[in-house]
């Protein structure tokens, strides 16, 4: 029988270039401290885990976080690979419990749930190669011909900029976009103006017939979000991300049930139960939880079963092949958040440098091959002199 042999983690800290900060490009949660300096620095992550689990045969599947990697690094040598090696990496639901329960007291929720996600992705891009199938195949196959994706970037900045983009981005065939705000609560009225005027602007760009999407990830608060909501209607966004922070759960509620923008969010939030709340209490109008955070697929499989009986779509966060083989699998997945590739900014883009398969877009779509196996992604030299790597 096979059997899980070892788990290897390993640290890519990116040291080549990158874009340069620019002020106001998105809203985010330090936005409420005042601070001095950067307060988008939270925001910045240009750091990687990759997870690499090896069964017996010398198959290795490979896994992925980007969240506090070298924290996730510590709790995956430290207490998640003892208790999968030696185990049968089939025995996902099992293996996911195990991990799950033994560190209940702590790993619940953040580092740890990143930790048995990491692991997760991994064991089933493992069991792809094993049996010589594509991932997406292993969670119920072909539900699309192909996959819709939104373009993802378009970071608040000067006017001109941001239509640029979006012409460009128009010019490349894509056929829905997000853009992110770059002014909070405490930019007052002001702000408000200079928010609105760039979604007036993508409008202006993309028309009515293509979808836009609005992000605040998690830099407004529930009051300046009601205030804002009636003033997006016209604007006819498909959806507003992340209004409030994370635990603000009764303020996705709130804003949710004004019925103006359909609220969506999830990507930090952790666990079947956790998206479950937000799903069954009307919090979120999409559900986009985070497979590299929230459990990885196993849990995603669960939490696409619980918003597709409450008929809420699942559009996970990020790009990435897992992503894309979740949303393949599943009718309620209508399309995917893509990340376009461009030189390291925020650090979405790092894992184009990292690994190698990730599907690129065309025409506003994405195509996975019904025989790769796995998920059909290896890590990647071409970027190495790029990367400091500890292991
Ligand atoms: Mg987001």
């Amino acid at each position: 029988m096979i059997k899980i042999k070892s788990v290897r983690t390993r640290v890519w800290t990116w040291t080549g270039p990158t874009v340069p900060p620019q002020g106001n490009f998105c809203t985010n949660a330090s936005d409420a401290l005042w601070m001095k300096g950067d307060a988008m620095a939270s925001f910045r992550f240009h750091q990687w885990l990759t997870c690499e689990v090896e069964a017996s045969d010398g198959t290795i599947g490979i896994g992925n976080a980007a969240l506090a990697p070298a924290l996730v690094k510590q709790a995956i040598d430290e207490w998640y690979a003892p208790l999968v090696i030696g185990e049968d990496p089939f025995d996902t639901a099992y293996l996911w419990e195990k991990m799950y329960r033994r560190t209940h007291a702590w790993g619940r929720k953040g580092v740890g749930m990143t930790a048995i996600s990491a692991i997760d992705i991994a064991v089933w891009d493992l069991m792809g190669k094993l049996v010589g199938k594509p991932v997406f195949k292993l969670l119920g196959g072909r539900t699309k011909e192909k996959i819709p994706v939104y373009y993802s970037k378009l970071y608040a900045g000067p006017v001109e900029d941001m239509q640029r983009e979006a012409e460009e981005a128009m010019n490349g065939g894509y056929l829905a976009f997000k853009s992110r705000f770059g002014y909070g609560p405490r930019d007052g009225m002001p702000g408000m103006r200079e928010n609105l005027k760039r979604v007036e602007a993508l409008r202006e760009v993309i028309g009515y017939d293509n979808d836009l999407m609005l992000e605040c990830y998690m830099g407004w608060n529930l009051d300046y979000a009601k205030r804002m909501l009636p003033k997006l209607v016209r604007y006819e966004p498909r959806w507003l991300e992340e209004p409030v922070i994370a635990d603000d759960v009764n303020g996705y509620r709130e804003l949710n049930a004004m019925n103006l923008v359909p609220i969506s969010g999830g990507e930090h939030e952790y666990s079947v139960i956790g998206c479950a709340d937000l799903i069954r209490s009307g919090a979120v109008s999409v559900m986009q939880y985070d497979t590299n955070r929230v459990g990885g697929i196993t849990a995603a499989q669960k939490i696409n079963a619980i918003a597709e009986a409450f008929q809420v779509p699942v559009i996970p966060h990020a790009g990435q092949a897992h992503n894309y083989h979740l949303t393949m699998a599943n009718t309620n997945c209508p399309m995917s958040e893509y990340f376009p590739v461009f030189d390291v900014e925020v650090g979405n883009e790092l894992f184009y440098y990292l690994f190698d398969g990730d599907p690129e877009a065309q025409d506003g779509f994405l195509q996975l091959d019904d025989d790769m196996p796995g998920l059909g992604i290896s890590i990647s030299d071409r970027y190495i002199d790029h990367f400091e790597i500890s292991e």
